[in-house]
């Protein structure tokens, strides 16, 4: 080894101990006869210091160092003179009274300073994404994604758990986004599809009879991009035979908070974890996925308002469309501009308007044009049913349940970003239960399953089935985290006859069916077991336990919003010869109609 020490390991009672250390050089001072070098590795930073009277060889050495150099030093581990201790760094009652410096290697100046935590444009730290990553906040992001990681294996393989890989060339997989294609040169014309999460694969692996399997599984989405999306990710993919839905969620419960405690840079708000049902979750938050950090639920008025002079509302209420209504503490000063910004958010929802009442925080008078239409009881009994306070902000929302839901939870979003609600340090759990079988609305006569055509329906709503399957409830289960779904799974269907049903209501024919799960299928009729899994996103995780806001920093080569990769510069064209040996050709754009 080239060190027999790491940079952040020497303490007060190495001191005396002749080490050698290597790394980076962080920082570099020239005193004039002493040059002070902070040499950093992964593990820390040590200060080395070089005096020209204790190694005339070292000084010249050290002299023509700069920042990044990598450096061997081999010195006398020596306590900071009085005054010189550093508290903020583990490393800080120490120094090393240099001896001997060998530079290992130059460095270019890089394009922005390693050693300070201050803003780079995301492009340039992607572009060098190796030097990023030699900065503390990836190191500490990285070391803690390690850590997170290495618990749950532990703990899942106390558990009886067993890690079990399945393939990345793959066939099309059943999550609903769009398949990354890999074409195969054996089979020309043929294509892999790249697994949108092992799905199929951990249920076969059930009807193998392994139990309890689980994985750090990479999985890959062409999905429309959004700014918190990766075209791939990890999930740490889990699957259990003999279990029900409970038996999934308590396991899970007790493997996050276990993981929390032990890793997480942000606390848990609660070390149980509130099970909502998707009915209770979208009428109180207006989503399935609620930051539970705040309150500001939604307030169903209809009752109060559904009988006043505002027509809109009256004739609504009559039409069984809801009026909903949230409050925002202390922002009745809103100004005009702010809440035609908020109006603006709940059109982009499908609104067609947005209604307020802001209590006037001295007389507690209403203001707002819908506030002449009501009477003072009608005034009085909004602001009970919201416990609204003078000097607070009603927003109302009135239309179909969706588009109610959709606007104010947004608006709730919004004002407690606006508020400093979601800058509370803590991990706020709550399971999702019982979702709806399929998505609202048909889709050319056939339903849409809300999570995948596997997720069995709940046992006494099976009947239903055949009279009203948009009133089926299924055993889907997701775990959100501070206004993000970070897991869902659900028991899965493991009756081939009911496993038909489903897709006939889906809309997949029996032969569609056999050509895409044939071989699932085909398994189930070999003994299937009563089945369960989950599927938590580990990179959501650690960016929530780390307190980041983007999964990009807790990943160590992230693909930008748009799907590339900036240091190697992926995707990118390939030769012709390439394309030739795939039987592909590349079809010339269409010119654009001018
Ligand atoms: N495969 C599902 C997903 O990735 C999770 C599951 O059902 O276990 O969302």
């Amino acid at each position: 080894m080239l060190k027999t020490h790491s940079c952040g390991e020497l303490r007060r009672e190495h001191v005396g101990q002749t080490v050698t250390l290597a790394g980076w050089v962080n920082r570099r001072r020239d005193m004039g006869g002493v040059i002070f070098i902070d040499l950093r590795d992964r593990a820390g930073k040590t200060q080395a210091v070089v005096d020209s009277g204790r190694t005339p060889e070292g000084f010249a050495a050290a002299e023509g160092i700069r920042s990044e150099y990598v450096v061997q030093v081999t010195g006398v581990v020596s306590p900071r003179p009085e005054g010189q201790v550093n508290a903020n760094l583990p490393t800080g009652e120490i120094e090393v009274l240099v001896d001997q410096v060998v530079i290992l290697n130059t460095a270019k100046t890089t394009p922005f300073l390693i050693d300070r935590d201050d803003t780079v444009d995301e492009t340039t730290r992607l572009r060098y994404r190796y030097l990023d990553l030699r900065r503390e906040r990836l190191q500490r992001n990285l070391m803690l994604r390690h850590n997170a990681i290495k618990f749950i294996r532990d703990f899942l393989a106390e558990r009886g758990f067993i890690e079990i890989e399945t393939p990345i060339l793959f066939k099309s997989t059943p999550e609903g986004a769009r398949d990354y294609l890999v074409p195969s040169r054996v089979h020309p014309g043929k294509f892999y599809a790249l697994p949108q999460s092992p799905q199929q694969l951990k249920q076969l692996l059930m009807v193998a009879g392994y139990e309890r399997y689980f994985q750090i599984a990479r999985c890959f989405r062409d999905e429309d991009l959004r700014a918190d999306r990766q075209p791939e990710f990890t999930q740490l993919d889990m699957e259990m035979s003999f279990v029900e839905r409970d038996d999934i969620l308590n396991l899970v419960e007790e493997l996050m908070i276990g993981m929390v405690q032990a890793v997480s840079l942000v606390p848990l708000a609660s070390t149980t974890f509130a099970r909502l049902s998707y009915a209770e979750a979208t009428e109180r938050f207006g989503t399935d996925r609620p930051d539970l950090r705040y309150g500001m639920e939604l307030k169903d008025i209809s009752d109060i308002v559904g009988s006043s002079a505002f027509r809109v509302f009256a004739e609504n209420v009559a039409a069984g469309k809801p009026v909903k209504a949230i409050c925002a503490p202390g922002c009745a000063s809103y100004s005009r501009k702010q809440l035609d910004e908020l109006e603006g958010m709940a059109r982009e929802q499908g609104a067609k308007a947005l209604a307020w009442l802001a209590i006037q925080p001295d007389s507690g008078e209403m203001r707002g044009p819908i506030a002449k239409f009501f009477t003072v009881d009608q005034l009085i009994a909004i602001t009970e049913r919201l416990d609204a306070q003078p000097g607070d902000l009603i927003l109302i929302s009135s239309d179909s349940k969706a588009i109610v839901h959709n606007v104010l939870s947004t608006l709730r979003t919004e004002l407690a970003r606006r508020l400093g609600y979601t800058d509370k340090k803590e991990l706020a759990f709550a399971w999702v239960i019982d979702f709806p079988l399929f998505e609202e609305g048909l889709e050319d006569g056939h339903f849409a399953p809300s999570h995948h055509m596997f997720t069995a329906p709940k046992p006494e709503h099976i009947a239903l089935l055949d009279t009203d399957p948009a009133a089926v409830l299924s055993q889907q289960y997701d775990l959100v985290c501070n206004g993000f779904e970070v897991a869902g799974g659900s028991i899965r269907i493991h009756d081939q006859t009911l496993q038909a049903k489903i897709m006939s209501l889906i809309g997949f024919s029996m032969e569609q069916a056999k050509e895409q799960f044939g071989h699932l299928l085909e398994a189930f009729e070999f003994g299937a077991p009563p089945h369960g899994g989950i599927a938590p996103g580990i990179d959501r995780l650690v960016a929530l336990m780390a307190g980041e806001p983007n999964i990009r920093e807790v990943m160590a080569f992230p693909k930008t919003a748009q799907a590339t990769d900036l240091m190697a510069d992926a995707p990118s064209v390939v030769l012709p010869r390439q394309l030739d040996e795939l039987q592909l050709a590349i079809k010339e754009k269409p010119a654009k109609a001018s």
